[in-house]
């Protein structure tokens, strides 16, 4: 049965779970792993985060164990801080009534069976017994694992209505584990679509997030507009909108790709809704203002060039083009030139030290960016070159 015991062990946070489990079993308490890790192992594949579930209350956790944080001990979260590593611990729980499609009012400590049906997705309802080695499984999810099923747990409407970041997961975890959406989930969320917009910015940026770099990208987007969730949230995505297959390692970078045809005014509304960093922002405003118009930045001289590109969003709108075949030569050319480079461009040779009374206002600019395309362009090759050039320049 135990081929997802080597996965689980192969893990580098296992060492502080079997800690973990240790002292909460010697102590009498139950303890499982649960949700994702346990799905992840049945489908052999390694988990990112090894997470318990326990009959511990947040408060006889935090008894035992030495380091202990606080995530939020009136939903029964809590962090253990053992050997290195950092691990929720969760008491097993049912949550109370949803008023506000986000968090139950309240939640009561309860058993395995109950906090199985809290759960979202079948899939993601998984205990693995730490002591006995079996799969704790109360709501069919190895049945749907085996189908290769999105399915919720209990009545799919209900499910959504309680919390609506759901839907967003929905279409997010089919995409990740590449998995049909079960008929009657994917009807609730067609259904439901609309309560998508309660979804917090940071919420719906993280799942978004999650959802471009899944492993079927194209399903996860399909699904978004099937169920008229894209509709939701960004109305002016047409359905006939190709994901590439060019995919980044950041979210922004993955959220440029998606927001790359957008006009400019439903760029910005899609940039405020996603509720991100200055950084994020910039890097997809750089990305799209380059993909508008690629020949106006490649039709610059050189210096230009490398300097824009010292803006992660316009690298990053480069290398697109790049893989996609457009302009091939020039963009392998200027990319390899800034590469060459390493990690950063070189400082200036001159500064407006050395213009002190020698020019005014505006000149000094240009004539100290002259100065520096000239050296990012291989003309001037050290200071002493730079020097002669400016005497020249100011003659
Ligand atoms: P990932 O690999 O993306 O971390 P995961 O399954 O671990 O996947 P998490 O978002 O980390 O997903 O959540 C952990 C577990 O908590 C889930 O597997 C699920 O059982 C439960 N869960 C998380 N969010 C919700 C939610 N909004 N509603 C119901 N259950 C949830
Ligand atoms: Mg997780």
């Amino acid at each position: 049965m135990d081929q997802v015991r080597p996965i689980l062990q192969s893990h580098p946070h296992w060492p502080a779970v079997e800690a973990i489990y240790h002292r909460l079993t010697e102590n009498g308490y139950k303890a499982f792993l649960a949700g994702g890790c346990v799905r992840d192992a049945l489908l052999g594949v390694k988990a990112n985060d090894l997470d318990i579930a326990t009959n511990a209350t947040p408060d006889q956790i935090e008894g035992l164990f030495e380091k202990t944080i606080n995530v939020g001990k009136v939903f029964g979260v809590m962090r253990v801080l053992i050997g290195g590593a950092d691990i929720e611990v969760a008491t097993f729980r049912n949550d109370g009534v949803y008023q506000d499609g986000r968090r139950p009012d309240n939640v009561e400590f309860s058993s395995p069976e109950e906090d199985a049906e809290r759960r979202d997705f079948t899939v993601n309802a998984l205990f693995y017994d730490l002591e006995n080695h079996q799969i704790l499984d109360f709501v069919k999810g190895q049945e749907d694992l085996k189908k290769q099923l999105l399915r919720t747990v209990g009545d799919a409407k209900k499910r959504f209505t309680e919390d609506h970041l759901r839907l967003l997961r929905g279409a997010r975890f089919a995409a990740q584990l590449d998995f049909a959406v079960e008929p009657a989930t994917l009807a609730a969320m067609k259904e439901l679509s609309a309560m998508v917009k309660t979804v917090s910015g940071e919420r719906l940026r993280d799942e978004m997030g999650k959802l471009l770099k899944a492993k079927n990208v194209p399903l996860g987007l399909r699904i978004l507009q099937e169920t008229n969730l894209q509709e939701a949230l960004f109305p002016w995505r047409g359905p006939d909108v190709e994901w590439t297959a060019y995919s980044g390692c950041e979210i922004w970078q993955n959220l440029s790709l998606f927001l790359r045809k957008a006009q400019d005014s439903d760029l910005q509304k899609s940039l405020d809704l996603l509720r991100l960093s200055t950084k994020e922002r910039r890097g997809i405003e750089d990305a799209w203002n380059l993909w508008q118009n690629p020949e106006a930045f490649l039709s610059q001289r050189l210096g230009f060039q490398l300097q824009l590109l010292q803006k992660p969003g316009k690298l990053w709108a480069l290398e697109v083009l790049m893989k996609e075949g457009l302009h091939q030569d020039l963009i392998l050319a200027v990319l390899t030139t800034f590469k060459s480079f390493g990690e950063e461009l070189p400082k200036p040779f001159l500064s407006g030290e050395d213009l002190k009374g020698k020019l005014q206002g505006p000149a000094i600019g240009q004539c100290l960016q002259e100065a520096y395309n000239l050296q990012l362009e291989g003309q001037l090759k050290d200071r002493a070159q730079a020097v002669k050039w400016l005497e020249k320049y100011l003659h």
